[in-house]
């Protein structure tokens, strides 16, 4: 298989998207701002990170994918997350497929956002016997009504929201500015109309198997350690932990962009993540952007304990949202702007409102 996949990495690295601008991934609608370059991009690019473990970094596209990871196993293949549409996980599934034949066992899905796992079904249909693994708490918040930016209720509040953004980029692309803006929101629009036909078609595949403690599978002579660690980015984030070879896969409870926080806890989340830290890790596969080494988590945690802080003393001082919301965005910016900012999505100036808001919300007007 090493061969294959190397050649396959090859293969996908000379067809790398361009970089391309796009919404946070669990925004629904459209912004001026919302662009993609490339037409057709790469779905994503598969990157070794151990042995027989890949990362599946999804290309940044408009309509955003989570990034998967791939485990294979002596008798068949664990996959970690399924993308946001089965158009995405089956891109994957035919890469897995054309390396080895060993069928894909198990899908662990992380959390429950629309991102992670709206792609299971591909799975499902190609083993019938697949399982698809996540907490209990995961499962009970995808079946949930508003259980915020996921689950399948979620799919037709998408479905109701689509041809609104829809019109707002037909009408966006007759005001852009010039060729490449146009060009770009036509691409985007393209995205959003397919990702809608899609959507309309998608049979939801829920997890059929759930853990509500940390537990291990013996999986093919690889053990995969499924880690409950505590509330972050929901309240049933699920951590993927590879003892042997070093390596966590996080879903969105750790990004290698800015994080959100719109269903998480942030006050939790910074102890949550000081918990993976106490683990021998070597090399993250974090749920959006490039495999990361170790250091990243001191980082992602810091930003999250100074945000709760600044958040908190900016309440107890009686400082409005919206002062707030500059104050921090410039004092944490020596710290963490730069480290923050290196995708065009998800950057740091764009985030920390949205951050400021959600840790206020959670924080300050309970206080
Ligand atoms: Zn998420
Ligand atoms: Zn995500």
């Amino acid at each position: 298989m090493a061969e294959g996949w190397t050649r396959r990495q090859v293969l996908a690295q000379a067809t790398i998207a361009a970089a391309v601008y796009t919404l946070d991934p669990h925004e629904l609608c459209c912004g001026v701002n919302a662009y993609a370059q490339t037409a057709g991009a790469e779905t994503f690019e598969l990157k070794k990170v151990g042995d027989g473990v890949w990362a599946a970094v999804a290309a940044v596209r408009y309509k955003v994918n989570s990034n998967a990871a791939i485990i294979e196993t002596n008798d068949g293949v664990v996959v970690v997350d399924s993308h946001s549409k089965p158009s995405a996980a089956r891109a994957l599934y035919k890469e897995i497929q054309a390396v080895t034949k060993k069928p894909v066992k198990k899908i662990i899905n992380t959390h429950f956002h629309w991102d992670h796992w709206q792609g299971n079904e591909v799975y499902a249909q190609a083993n019938p016997s697949l399982e698809i693994i996540a907490s209990e708490k995961m499962k009970a918040a995808l079946l949930r009504p508003n259980s915020g930016v996921g689950g399948v209720p979620f799919i037709e509040t998408q479905l109701k929201n689509l041809p609104g953004e829809i019109a707002k980029l037909k009408t966006d692309i007759q005001s852009a500015p010039d060729a490449e803006t146009k060009a770009r929101l036509e691409n985007n629009l393209q995205q959003a109309e397919s990702y809608m036909r899609e959507l309309q078609n998608i049979k939801p595949a829920v997890p059929n198997r759930t853990v509500s403690q940390t537990m291990s599978l013996q999986e093919g002579g690889r053990e995969i350690r499924l880690m409950l660690l505590g509330r972050g980015h929901t309240d049933g984030d699920l951590y993927i932990y590879m003892p042997r070879e070093k390596v966590v896969a996080t879903g969105h409870a750790v990004v290698d962009w800015m994080p959100f926080m719109n269903d998480g806890y942030p006050e939790e989340w910074g102890q949550t993540v000081g918990e993976l830290e106490k683990l021998d890790i070597e090399r993250i596969i974090p749920g959006h952007g490039e495999p990361a080494p170790r250091t990243h988590l001191a980082m992602f945690r810091g930003y999250l304990t100074d945000l709760v802080a600044a958040v908190k003393k900016a309440g107890a001082d009686g400082m409005p949202l919206d002062a707030m919301k500059t104050k921090i965005s410039d004092d944490l910016a020596p710290k963490y702007e730069s480290y923050m900012s290196r995708y065009p999505v998800g950057q740091y100036r764009d985030r920390v409102p949205v951050n400021v808001e959600a840790a206020y919300n959670k924080l300050v007007k309970k206080m």
